[in-house]
Parts: structure tokens; sequence; C-alpha cells
């Protein structure tokens, strides 16, 4: 686990999306962000939840979040492009994405997989996620200290039986990370992945129904790695593929 305890004011200033921020590690991480001073936009299709995170956000005194419903497996590019317009209008800035939000599928041997499992976990780890980030890049390279995260797997770099869909997705995106980080080396944006490693989440308990999740480590957990990829003291690392809890 990094040592790393940033001050409050890490992220002061600055305006911070996190997809998948209704439930799990997207919460967690908009709440950190929140905390050490930044304006959060939470995306998520759960606004129940996203409005309790908001509430939660403000009875704490963190800078007033913005809530963007979005489900992520319909959305079409101009959602993507009105998103970023809203963005542009109501803040004039963005400076850090946290790509989190993620569909699990169902774990199958390969020959198994089918057609729906396949298309759904494509569109939300690899489509959406490229289109999103595509009609965000003008904002983020805009800024003066922009931040990039994608969110990885263990999956995602070395494949596994059965993890089908979901691993070739992790895959993609590892590569979808790479090649902006080579585009933009000279910065100042930087795109990183972060691997959070099995984690006390709801996903996890849907891949490992046996598991005793008092034995995962909890979102709160990684939060060291989350804030110092998304602040400035990550502002010489870009390319990377970092776990949350390294070995
Ligand atoms: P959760 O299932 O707890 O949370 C997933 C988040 O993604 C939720 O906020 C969910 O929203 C959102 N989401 C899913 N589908 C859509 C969609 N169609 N549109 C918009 N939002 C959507 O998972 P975790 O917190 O565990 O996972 C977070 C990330 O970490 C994922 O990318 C996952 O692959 C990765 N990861 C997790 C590990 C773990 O052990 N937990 C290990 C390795 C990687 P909603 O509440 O509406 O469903």
């Amino acid at each position: 686990m990094l040592d790393y305890q940033p001050p409050l004011s890490l992220l002061a200033g600055r305006v911070i999306l996190v997809t998948g921020a209704s439930t799990g590690i997207g919460r967690e991480a908009a709440l950190h962000y929140a905390r050490h001073g930044a304006t959060l936009i939470l995306l998520g299709r759960n606004v129940a939840k996203l409005e309790t995170l908001y509430d939660e956000i403000a009875a704490a005194g963190y800078p007033q979040a913005a809530i963007i419903p979005l489900d992520m497996l319909g959305a079409t590019d101009q959602h993507y492009r009105d998103m970023a317009a809203t963005i542009d209008n109501q803040f004039g800035r963005l400076d850090g994405v946290l790509m989190n939000a993620g569909e699990l599928g169902v774990l199958s041997p390969f020959e198994t997989i089918d057609d729906s499992t396949w298309d759904k976990v494509m569109k939300i780890n690899v489509d959406a996620t490229f289109r999103m980030t595509r009609a965000l890049l003008p904002l983020l390279k805009a800024a003066p200290d922009g931040r990039l995260i994608f969110t990885s797997s263990g999956v995602g770099k070395k494949g596994r039986a059965y993890w089908g869909a979901y691993a070739v997705s992790k895959f993609a995106t590892e590569g979808m990370m790479q090649v902006l980080a080579d585009e933009h080396s000279k910065g100042p944006l930087r795109v990183n992945c972060i691997n959070p490693g099995g984690t006390r989440t709801s996903m996890r308990a849907k891949a490992f129904p046996g598991e005793d999740p008092q034995t995962l480590k909890t979102p709160a957990d990684l939060m060291p790695l989350y804030l110092y990829l998304m602040g400035p003291d990550s502002k010489d690392v870009n390319g990377q593929s970092l776990d949350a809890q390294p070995k």
C-alpha cells in the first residue's frame, strides 16, 4: 500500500469527474477527492445513490458537487459532447477524470460467452469509456495540470481462465491508457491506470461469491494511490499501470 498522506488542500480549486461514483471504489474516491478540496462531478446511473453522496459532500462542508445521471450502456456521442459543453459552461475547466465505472459481466468458459455479456462489457468498459474520454480530452488538455486515470485489473495484465470479456476489456483499457499517455508524453496531461486489486465491493462479491469480504481491503484502503495520481505530486508519472495493493 502506498504510504502517501497529502495535505487536505491537495486538490483545492480542481474540478474532477468520477464515473461510477454511486458505489464501491468510485464513491470512496469521490469522497476523498472532495475532502481534499476538489469540486466533484459525480457520474453514474443510480441517481438516488448519487444524491445521497451529493448530500454527504454538502453536509461535510466540501465544495458543492454536481451530478451527471448517465447510463453508459445507452449513451451516445451526443451525450458525451453535451456533457463536455455543460462542464465547460458550468465550471470553465476540468482538471481530472477517474474512469472507474465498470461491468463484470458473467464469468464463463470462453466458448460459452454469450453475445449480450460480450456486448455489455465491451460497451461500458471500452466503447463508452473511449467516447467519453474523446469528448473530454479538449478540456483535460486545457487544464494546467490535467489527470486522466483509467481503472484496470489484474486480469487486464495477465489473462485468466473464465474472465472472458471482462479481461479482454481491461487489456483494452491498458492499451487506451498507453496510447493516450504516449500522445501526451510532453504533458501537462498525465494518463495512468490503477489496478485496485481485490477490494470489498459488490463487484468483487459477484466474482467471488464464496469469499469472506472481511479478508479484503476496503475502497478506503486504496485511496493513497487514487489521491497521488490525481494530484500535483504525480506530475512525472505517465503511462504507468500501478497496483493499489502492491504485493
Ligand atoms: P461496483 O460494482 O461496486 O461499482 C461499479 C460502478 O460502476 C458503480 O458505480 C456502477 O453504477 C457503475 N456502473 C456500472 N455500469 C454502469 C453504466 N452502465 N453506466 C454508468 N455507471 C455504471 O464495482 P467496484 O467499485 O468494485 O469497481 C470499480 C472499478 O474497479 C471497476 O472498473 C472494476 O472493474 C475495477 N476493479 C475492481 C476490483 C475489485 O476487487 N472490486 C478489482 C479490479 C478492478 P451503479 O451503482 O448504477 O450500478
